[in-house]
């Protein structure tokens, strides 16, 4: 495992940390955190209390300090070099509440569980969030992601989200802010999303617990959801589906290390108990090598790998083929 220093920095900061509620712990094991159970330590992670603690540590840290946010980790691919610098995430005590605030409103902290915003829907008849109910994420990470399934994206729902900004300030942005495209938000990568006003419609509880149910049911035979998996590694290309093209190239069931694209769906990525995060990059890259000479397209990632490479084991885009 590669040494990191977080207790230098927390010492080197010394009193602009001081006031701060949340919890800071140096050295923290991504792998616990993530989906996955794979990648490197992050030098300090923050969990701050609250919105206002999350707020003075913005402004204590400098700007140099590098700072990567992250959410429930079911969408993220950590290096096994760790992560320089902060990494924050949100507690669910601070951040995780869900209230209806209109007929037809759910105002949702940013650490609230998907499933829990279609939760609470449901028990007030607010159709429009059944989808929910199958992403094992939190709000912030749908927010930045444009979380979507069966035929819904979150940008269908949101009416206005409040952030804090690298300095700070509290920012609000309106749908049309958020530049969402597919699993994909333009806003500002330094922003942290606190929290959402979302938008469903008046529905019957027993047809959105029925849509609830048919979620959980399609899901449970056609995706490996109980593996420690990203979810999907890659965003369909323009006309077909990634997992067709991963399985035209051949790539169905294909192992590197512990690292294994499912045999049930082939565009979920799995850690089958010992994977590092270079053998799922790695494999990663594979796929999509194999998909670019096979059919010509060039895979993107859905998942987002962050941190850096544990020496001598980058892994390059394509495996560093000019194709
Ligand atoms: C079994 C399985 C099934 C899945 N099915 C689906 C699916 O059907 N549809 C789908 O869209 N996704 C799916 N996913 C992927 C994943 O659940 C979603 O992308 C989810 O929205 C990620 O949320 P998270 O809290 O885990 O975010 P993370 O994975 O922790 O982070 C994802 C991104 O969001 C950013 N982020 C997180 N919180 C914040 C915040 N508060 N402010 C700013 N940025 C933030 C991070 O920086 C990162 O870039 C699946 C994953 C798994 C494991």
């Amino acid at each position: 495992m590669i040494m990191m220093h977080g207790q230098a920095l927390i010492d080197r900061l010394g009193d602009r940390l001081a006031g701060l509620r949340g919890r800071l712990t140096p050295n923290a094991e991504m792998d616990k955190i993530t989906w996955f159970r794979a990648g490197g330590l992050a030098e300090v992670l923050f969990q701050p209390a609250d919105e206002e603690d999350l707020a003075a540590f913005l402004k204590a840290v400098p700007e140099e300090i590098p700072l990567t946010i992250v959410g429930v980790g079911s969408n993220l691919l950590v290096r096994d070099g760790g992560i320089a610098g902060f990494v924050v995430r949100l507690s669910a005590k601070g951040f995780g509440e869900a209230e209806i605030v209109s007929p037809t409103t759910i105002k949702a902290g940013a650490a609230t569980p998907d499933k829990r915003v279609a939760a609470v829907a449901l028990e007030a008849g607010i159709g429009g969030f059944h989808f929910y109910h199958g992403i094992p994420g939190a709000v912030g990470g749908a927010l930045r992601m444009n979380a979507g399934a069966n035929g819904v994206e979150t940008r269908e729902r949101v009416v206005e989200v409040r952030a804090l900004d690298r300095g700070g300030n509290v920012q609000t942005l309106s749908n049309a802010d958020m530049g969402y495209a597919y699993r994909h938000s333009a806003a500002p990568s330094g922003l942290i999303f606190t929290s959402a006003l979302f938008e469903g419609f008046a529905e019957d509880k027993t047809a959105i617990k029925a849509a609830m149910d048919a979620v959980q049911n399609h899901r449970e035979t056609v995706q490996p959801i109980r593996e420690k998996t990203g979810g999907s590694t890659f965003k369909n290309p323009e006309g077909t589906s990634a997992w067709k093209e991963i399985d035209k190239a051949g790539c169905r069931g294909l192992m590197i290390g512990g690292a294994q694209m499912s045999p049930m769906h082939c565009n979920f990525m799995i850690n089958t108990g010992t994977a590092t995060g270079y053998d799922l990059e790695y494999l990663g890259e594979t796929v999509r090598t194999r998909v670019l000479e096979n059919a010509g397209i060039r895979l993107q990632w859905e998942i987002k790998r962050i941190g850096n490479f544990r020496p001598g084991h980058a892994v390059q885009e394509f495996l560093g083929q000019l194709l």
